[in-house]
């Protein structure tokens, strides 16, 4: 059955032509080619590696960055629909497109030069190479500041030494940004992954985002030449300003894995029958939907005027954190309520339910946690910095 969509507030009035487009087209395209495939691979732990090419020729790598570099130019709104659509087949899918374009050619965008851009966009693109993002480390997650990944001058270029953790996409990029610690300041490269030195491993028995490769990365004296430093980057502007841009994508994304789980919970109700009627006549069931969709409701119309103020170019970080926090936490929660609605059969791989819930896991963590965005919202409401 081709998904329907939730709008119970009527926000497609609120979307353009184009952007309804670019929703419809992947709307179809994850009916077509992920939902009869993505719990195969979630059960296998393996990444749909042969949508990349389609992904790319729908233009949605790097999506909302512009033409002259190969990308589609879609503006804000179009891009956060498209990662709820992606979400709503699976996170893994969606966090692939949101590290390739967010995290690793939005850098290049920003803080990379002229021939950087040239070179690297319309690859990353077309999908012919793929791009991870490394920060997290085994012992610095929510705080990176504390990173202990170092680069040395030498000749011509850097030595990268040290280990990073968690990383998506690790194992089968061609390019990895990475952030590492120079005297006090903290500058990004473009580290080709064959150079001698870089490993990088997968990280096995994952039970969230198990279609998503998840890596450490290991550099021992990788040499990177002076050109693939990223000239504009320089502390922790640079990685943060990447996050943001991922957060934005995850706002929307958890959208459409929090209407996945309700719309298969809504018919599961109707066709599930106890004490002599479908479940969906119980008041205590409908209290459950009910929530369900206010919490959809509210994310939509967050996800929306986040995209609108951020194609004005007014959006304020702590707005992309607001949307982040909330809207994981409801997607969460509208997974975890499905899945009690569906009592033992929402355990199993026969609906998606307990597929987002797990993912919805590690989405509740990446890209700042829910403390994490609690204490950014915190401190814009105050002015007090409550992390130390
Ligand atoms: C599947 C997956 C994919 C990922 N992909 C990437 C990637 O591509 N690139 C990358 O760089 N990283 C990636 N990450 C790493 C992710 O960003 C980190 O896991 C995240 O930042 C949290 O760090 P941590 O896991 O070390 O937890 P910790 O920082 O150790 O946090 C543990 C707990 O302590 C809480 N906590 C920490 N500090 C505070 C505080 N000051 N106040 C209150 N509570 C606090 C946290 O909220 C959390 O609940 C990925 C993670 C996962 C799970």
């Amino acid at each position: 059955m081709p998904f329907r969509g939730v709008d119970f507030y009527r926000i497609d009035d609120l979307l353009t032509h184009e952007e309804i487009i670019a929703r419809d087209t992947v709307r179809r395209f994850v009916d077509d080619k992920v939902i009869p495939i993505i719990d195969k691979h979630f059960e296998e732990a393996t990444f749909p590696a042969q949508l990349v090419l389609q992904l790319a020729e729908l233009g949605l790598l790097g999506g909302n960055l512009p033409e002259e570099y190969g990308c589609a130019n879609m503006n804000n709104a179009a891009y956060g629909l498209v990662m709820q659509e992606l979400e709503r087949g699976d996170s893994g899918l969606r966090s692939f497109v949101s590290v390739q374009g967010a995290l690793v050619m939005y850098p290049i965008y920003t803080f990379g030069s002229e021939e950087q851009k040239r070179k690297w966009l319309p690859l990353l693109a077309k999908g012919e190479k793929i791009g991870c993002f490394g920060l997290t480390e085994p012992d610095h997650g929510s705080d990176p500041a504390g990173m202990e990944t170092r680069a040395r001058r030498s000749g011509k270029g850097w030595v990268l030494n040290g280990t990073k953790r968690w990383i998506t996409n690790g194992s089968i990029a061609d390019v990895a940004i990475v952030f590492a610690k120079v005297d006090e300041d903290i500058l990004g490269f473009i580290v080709e992954t064959n150079t001698p030195g870089f490993q990088a491993p997968e990280i096995k028995n994952k039970l969230s985002l198990r279609a998503s490769v998840t890596s450490d990365l290991i550099m021992d004296d990788v040499f990177v030449p002076e050109e693939n430093l990223l000239p504009k980057s320089g502390g922790l502007r640079a990685p943060l300003m990447c996050l943001n841009q991922a957060r934005y994508g995850i706002a929307w994304g958890a959208i459409g894995a929090a209407m996945a789980c309700y719309e298969c919970v809504v018919d599961y109700t109707k066709g599930r029958t106890q004490f002599g009627k479908p479940i969906a006549f119980f008041q205590l069931v409908q209290e459950k939907l009910a929530h369900m969709l206010t919490e959809i409701t509210k994310a939509q119309l967050l996800a929306w005027r986040l995209g609108r103020l951020k194609d004005e170019g007014k959006v304020h970080f702590a707005q992309t954190s607001l949307a982040k926090r909330n809207n994981v936490w409801i997607a969460l929660e509208t997974a975890r309520l499905a899945r009690d609605l569906m009592g033992a059969n929402g355990i199993t791989l026969e609906y998606p339910v307990f597929r987002h819930m797990c993912n919805l896991e590690s989405v509740f963590t990446y890209e700042g946690t829910h403390h994490i965005h609690t204490l950014i919202l915190g401190e814009h409401i105050t002015g007090f910095p409550a992390y130390k």
